[in-house]
């Protein structure tokens, strides 16, 4: 799991690679961000899952990584 700050909305939320096919075969697969629902492509021979974080995580998050 990594956690990602949206370059839209500034919140942070955790993004899932699910279903990784293996080496080979990766597309732009989009990553939509939960709270705004801003989209990009990154590529990858998965999928993409998006997570809000719980405000405690959110919190957490802004204290070690501020804006
Ligand atoms: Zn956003």
């Amino acid at each position: 799991m990594e956690i990602e700050r949206c370059s839209a909305c500034k919140r942070p939320y955790s993004i899932d690679e699910i279903g990784i096919r293996g080496p080979g075969g990766s597309e732009p697969e989009p990553i939509t961000c939960p709270h705004c629902a801003h989209t990009y492509n990154q590529r990858s021979s998965g999928t993409f899952r998006t997570h809000a974080l719980s405000a405690e995580q959110e919190k957490e998050y802004n204290e070690k990584h501020p804006i």
